[in-house]
């Protein structure tokens, strides 16, 4: 009856065996497969009868095949009671089993083989295979990324950083995996980690980049972009942050950097044009009643003659010291910026007075007036300032066009001085809109008229020439003086017309009084010079009128001859050559050498009427360089001739000093006839 019973229960573990999802195996003590069931064909490609009577290390991958002892049986005698191995399959490759089994012991206790099931787990293995490459090729792109890489454990302490993290805020490893996110965040930002882990608790799998600072070691800011997502558990829930941290210092160096640029003057440093537009703006909005913005326009005299005369980079180095010079007398609050070449603007809020920024403005030419020491040159550098207090409704541009007004107007004036805007000054400003218009219609309409004012020889007074001067005879503004309209003729090339009358009127004068003495004066400007084709047309009309070229001087500017090239040199020439005189007009006020003297075809020079105005009869240097001019004159046989002589003393020291004519109000103002001989 037992015996029966046992294999009725052999009979239901083979059904069991053979009826099987997994191999089950019986082997002998040797390891040789005495039975196999049925499923191997499945799993293996086998058929049993195929397996039956193999060893099963004939099966078993030679890698996985190190960790057994081929020789005995699994388990009884020490082999892994569960094995992971890989099993040939008969047409595919490797199958990955894993293996349990047991001995198989007779009544006597002796083990007689064992039994086992394997398992194909290839999917299994192959995920965690898969699992584990993926975590290491994201441990080594971590180690080696440049990019800053930390995971953040949902408390906020650091569960990895890599080197570039660390070396960001200058912390070590060790450091860093003892601290939290808090610890290199700056205060400021420490809330933004904090939130961004609440945030992904309640859901969110990755955030907006964030730009923030991290803390170095030293305290010091680090500007970065973070980018992190959330890595969940498989049930879902948040597991750890993957944080990745970009290192802005560069980029945030070059935006500063432009910033700088967008708003700065590379030359002095100072804010340009931009910025002191919007600052004029700024202020004018913010500004009280009762109260106004003040703009000081302030332009340097002569910067042209400097920069022809001693190069740009010297030109430059006055630049840069005037703008020092204005920055140091300015209070915290005023504003400061180069406009343009060698414009400066300063910007005053809330100013109440008007007095107030004229008394700035003086003690602004004081300061720029102070000599400069430009490679081994002395430039004495001058200001011309437009002064503008704001109203209601003033805009920047229009502060800016109404302090360009009173600036040319300062400059009109003389220069080195300043000039405050007022309405009048706006009508003005408005009426040179159309004045180029007008002045054309001028010209047609012949309302231009020439005014003449004596030259004479200071030793008896006599008239020995005059000087032909323009006036605008305006229908409604009256007479307009040359300096109001003579720089919009030059702007628009209306000056060749301007010349053109001009010289008509003189020609047409000199043709109806023969008796006339001495030769007339016409002022050309360096524009008219410069200009082509000038001599022969000044020829030409002077012939048309039948006149003597001898009667007619040509006075050129200083600056004029200055510019000279060597056309308009010949032209001088050929002039010349014609009897026509030529003198250099406001002698001693620009900065052009005396050898011009030797190297054009000079008649006369007209000493500048500054030279006059500051004479002492003493030995001040405009006495000594008025005697000085008045020698080197005489030495080349030229005509000299003193300009602005308002004083009987003046008139006797010009003498005294070798002058030999005179021009002046003590002798004679301009007026619409010359005078008789
Ligand atoms: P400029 O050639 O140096 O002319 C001398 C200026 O000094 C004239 O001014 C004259 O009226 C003024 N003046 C004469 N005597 C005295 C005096 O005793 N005291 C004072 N304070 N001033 C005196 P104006 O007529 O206003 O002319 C100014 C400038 O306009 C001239 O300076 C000249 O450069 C230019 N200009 C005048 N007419 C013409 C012209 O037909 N063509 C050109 N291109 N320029 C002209
Ligand atoms: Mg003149
Ligand atoms: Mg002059």
């Amino acid at each position: 009856a037992a015996r029966e019973a046992l294999e009725a229960r052999e009979a239901e573990y083979r059904l069991l065996a053979e009826n099987a999802v997994d191999v089950v195996v019986r082997s002998g003590v040797d390891g040789t497969l005495e039975w196999v069931s049925p499923s191997a064909e499945r799993v293996l490609g086998w058929r049993p009868d195929e397996l039956v009577g193999r060893h099963f290390a004939e099966l078993l991958h030679p890698e996985d095949l190190a960790a057994i002892d081929a020789d005995r049986p699994a388990t009884a005698v020490g082999n892994p009671a569960v094995f992971l191995g890989r099993y040939r399959h008969k047409s595919a490759g490797w199958v990955w089993m894993g293996v349990t089994g047991g001995p198989i012991v007779d009544a006597d206790g002796t083990v007689v083989g064992t039994v086992s099931s394997a398992r194909d787990v290839t999917a299994q293995v192959e995920a965690r295979r898969a699992l584990e490459a993926s975590e290491e090729m994201f441990r080594r792109v971590m180690a080696e990324s440049s990019i800053g890489m930390a995971v953040v454990a949902l408390d906020g302490t650091f569960l990895a950083a890599n080197g570039a993290l660390c070396r960001m805020v200058d912390r070590d490893e060790a450091w860093m995996l003892s601290h939290t996110t808090a610890d290199v965040s700056q205060p400021v930002d420490a809330t933004v980690s904090r939130n961004l882990i609440s945030r992904m608790r309640a859901g969110a799998d990755d955030v907006e980049p964030r730009v923030m600072r991290l803390r170095r070691s030293d305290g010091a800011d680090v500007w970065v972009r973070r980018t992190a997502v959330l890595v969940r558990h498989e049930d879902g829930s948040p597991k750890y942050v993957v944080a990745q941290i970009e290192d802005l210092s560069a980029e945030r160096a070059a935006q500063d950097q432009l910033a700088y640029q967008a708003f700065h003057d590379p030359l002095t440093g100072l804010r340009n044009r931009a910025w002191v537009i919007e600052m004029i703006e700024e202020e004018v909005r913010s500004t009280e009643p009762g109260h106004g913005v003040g703009l000081l326009f302030l332009d340097l005299d002569n910067m042209k003659v400097v920069n022809d005369s001693l190069g740009h980079d010297a030109g430059d180095t006055v630049i840069l010291e005037m703008g020092r010079r204005i920055g140091r007398l300015l209070n915290p609050g005023t504003h400061l910026g180069r406009f343009g070449g060698d414009e400066f603007v300063v910007v005053v809020p809330r100013v109440g007075d008007p007095r107030v920024l004229e008394r700035l403005a003086d003690r602004l030419l004081v300061a720029i007036a102070a000599p400069i020491e430009v490679d081994g040159h002395r430039v004495v550098p001058a200001a011309s300032i437009g002064l503008v207090l704001s109203r209601t409704g003033a805009t920047a541009a229009s502060l800016l066009r109404d302090a360009d007004s009173a600036l040319s107007r300062a400059k009109a004036s003389g220069r080195a001085r300043w000039h405050f805007f007022d309405e009048r000054m706006h009508a003005d400003a408005v009426a040179r809109l159309t004045v180029e218009d007008e002045l054309r219609r001028a010209v047609a309409e012949h309302e231009l008229v020439v005014h003449y004012q004596p030259i004479v020889r200071l030793s008896d007074r006599r008239v020995v020439g005059h000087e032909a001067l323009v006036r605008w005879q305006h229908p409604t503004r009256g007479l307009v003086p040359p300096l109001d309209f003579l720089p919009v003729a030059e702007e628009s090339g209306l000056i060749v017309d301007v010349g053109h009358e001009v010289l008509d009127q003189v020609c047409a004068m000199l043709a109806a009084r023969p008796d006339l003495p001495g030769p007339i004066s016409v002022n050309k400007s360096p524009l008219q010079i410069a200009r082509r084709g000038w001599r022969s047309r000044f020829v030409e009309r002077v012939a048309h009128h039948g006149v003597d070229p001898r009667r007619l001087v040509i006075e050129v500017t200083e600056t004029a001859v200055l510019a000279l090239d060597d056309t308009a040199r010949e032209d001088l020439e050929a002039v010349r050559a014609l009897g026509i005189g030529i003198h250099v007009d406001d002698f001693g006020t620009g900065y052009s050498s005396i050898s011009l003297l030797r190297d054009l075809p000079v008649t006369g020079l007209k000493l500048d009427a500054s030279f006059t105005r500051r004479l002492t009869g003493g030995d001040e240097p405009a006495d000594v360089l008025a005697a000085g001019l008045a020698g080197l004159a005489s030495g080349l046989h030229l005509t000299s001739v003193a300009e602005g002589v308002e004083t009987e003393e003046q008139s006797q020291i010009l003498a005294a000093q070798g002058w030999t004519h005179g021009q002046g109000w003590l002798f004679g103002r301009p007026q619409p006839e010359p005078f008789l001989g």
